[in-house]
C-alpha cells in the first residue's frame, strides 16, 4: 500500500510556509512484535506544532528535519500483533502526517464503541475540549457569576471554554478575527458579547463595552495587545489561566510586554501558565461530563474540515492564520 507522508524539510524563520514541508511516498510498513498498523483516517492541526517546528527546549521535543510530522490521529487499525487491539477497532495515538502508521501498540487508546463521530474525539472530547475545562475551571476556578473574557474565543478551545463558562452560570465576552466569527459566538456558542479585534479601533475601550462590569477571569489563548487590553479591565483579585500565546509563534522576534504588570499588584491578580497533559484526572473528568453536556444541547461543536494528506501543510497555515472555525481537521480516509 503506498504511503503519503508529511516531512518537515527545513525550519520557518518566522511564518511557517509551504515551503517548510515535503510530500514524500513511501510503502506501509509492516507491524513487528507488538506493533499494529493503522489506517489514518482524521488528523488534528494544532498550534503547539509550530513552536515544535523550532529547534529549542519545551514541554515537548522538536521536530527533526527530514523527519514525518507527528500529530493526534483517529484511526482504524489493519493488523494488530498486541494483543489488546484488534483488526477492526478504532484508536487514537500521536501518529505520523501519513496515510498509515505503524505504532507500539502500548501507545494507542482503543476508542469506545459510541455514538459520536470520530473525528470529535480529537476535538470536543479531545485534547482542545479537555483544554478548555482544565484553564476554565481547575486552574482559573471559575465561578458561578463571574465575567470570564476568552481570547481566540471561535477556536477548538475558545469555543469550548465559553459554552463550558454559561454552563456554569458565568456570564461571557470573547474576541475572535471576523464579524461571522463574532456572530457565531454570539448566536450558536452562547457568548453574551463579543467583538472583532481586528476591526476594533481601541482593544481596551472594546473589552470594556464587553465587559462593562471587569473581567473575573480571563482564559489567554493569544497573548500581546489583547492580554495587555483585557489586563486594563480585570477586577481585583481575577484570575489569568495562560493557555497559549498564539500571536507569537511565528514571530521571528519576541515582543516586550505586555505593559501595564503594575496592575497584578495593586489588583491583586494572579496568572498561571498551564499544560493540558498534565491534568488526566481532570481530563478524563471532563470527557464524562462532556457528553452529557452535547447529549443534552448544551455543548455545542463546529470542526473545519481539510481533505486530504496533500493538503495538511496548507490547513495547518489557515488555521495559524485564523482560516479555521472550531477545531481545524484534516480527513485521510472515508470513515
Ligand atoms: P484555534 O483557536 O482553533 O486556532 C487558532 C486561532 O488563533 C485562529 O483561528 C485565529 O483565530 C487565532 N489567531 C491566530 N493568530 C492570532 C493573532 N495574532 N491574534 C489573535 N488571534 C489569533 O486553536 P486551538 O487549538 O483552539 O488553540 C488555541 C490556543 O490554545 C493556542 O494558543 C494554543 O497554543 C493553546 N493551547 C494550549 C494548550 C495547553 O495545554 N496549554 C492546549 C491546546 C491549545 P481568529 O480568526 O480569531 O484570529
Amino acid at each position: 500500500m503506498k504511503n503519503k507522508q508529511v516531512r518537515l524539510s527545513s525550519r520557518p524563520t518566522g511564518w511557517v510556509t509551504p515551503d517548510n514541508f515535503e510530500l514524500t511516498e513511501a510503502v506501509a510498513g509492516e507491524p513487528g512484535d507488538g506493533e499494529v498498523l493503522v489506517k489514518n483516517i482524521f488528523m488534528s492541526v494544532d498550534p503547539y506544532m509550530r513552536g515544535r517546528m523550532n529547534d529549542v527546549k519545551s514541554y515537548i521535543p522538536p521536530f527533526q528535519t527530514g523527519e514525518v510530522l507527528q500529530a493526534g490521529v483517529v484511526g482504524q487499525v489493519i493488523a494488530s500483533n498486541f494483543s489488546a487491539i484488534a483488526e477492526g477497532d478504532y484508536v487514537m495515538g500521536m501518529l505520523g502526517w501519513e496515510n498509515y502508521s505503524v505504532c507500539d501498540g502500548r501507545l494507542l487508546r482503543k476508542l469506545p464503541q459510541s455514538s459520536a463521530p470520530l473525528s470529535w474525539h480529537l476535538g470536543i472530547l479531545g485534547m482542545p475540549g479537555m483544554t478548555a475545562y482544565v484553564g476554565l475551571m481547575k486552574i482559573a476556578e471559575a465561578k458561578a457569576g463571574e465575567q470570564v473574557f476568552v481570547t481566540a474565543a471561535s477556536g477548538a478551545v475558545g469555543s469550548v471554554v465559553g459554552q463550558l463558562a454559561r454552563i456554569h452560570d458565568c456570564r461571557v465576552a470573547g474576541s475572535a478575527g471576523s464579524d461571522q466569527k463574532v456572530a457565531l459566538l454570539k448566536e450558536e456558542f452562547g457568548y453574551n458579547s463579543a467583538f472583532n479585534y481586528k476591526t476594533s479601533t481601541s482593544l481596551p475601550a472594546s473589552v470594556k463595552e464587553a465587559c462593562p462590569d471587569s473581567v473575573d477571569v480571563l482564559f489567554e489563548n493569544v497573548g500581546g495587545e489583547i492580554l495587555e487590553a483585557v489586563l486594563w479591565n480585570m477586577r481585583d483579585y481575577g484570575r489569568i489561566a495562560l493557555c497559549g500565546m498564539i500571536s507569537d509563534y511565528n514571530e521571528q522576534e519576541l515582543q516586550p510586554g505586555p505593559r501595564g504588570m503594575m496592575l497584578m499588584i495593586g489588583r491583586r491578580l494572579s496568572m498561571r501558565g498551564f499544560i493540558v497533559t498534565d491534568h488526566p484526572d481532570a481530563c478524563e473528568e471532563y470527557v464524562g461530563k462532556a457528553i452529557g453536556w452535547i447529549s443534552d444541547g448544551q455543548l455545542k461543536y463546529r470542526e473545519t474540515v481539510a481533505e486530504g494528506i496533500e493538503n495538511a501543510a496548507q490547513a495547518f497555515i489557515d488555521m495559524l492564520k485564523g482560516g479555521n472555525t472550531g477545531k481545524q481537521i484534516v480527513q485521510l480516509s472515508e470513515v
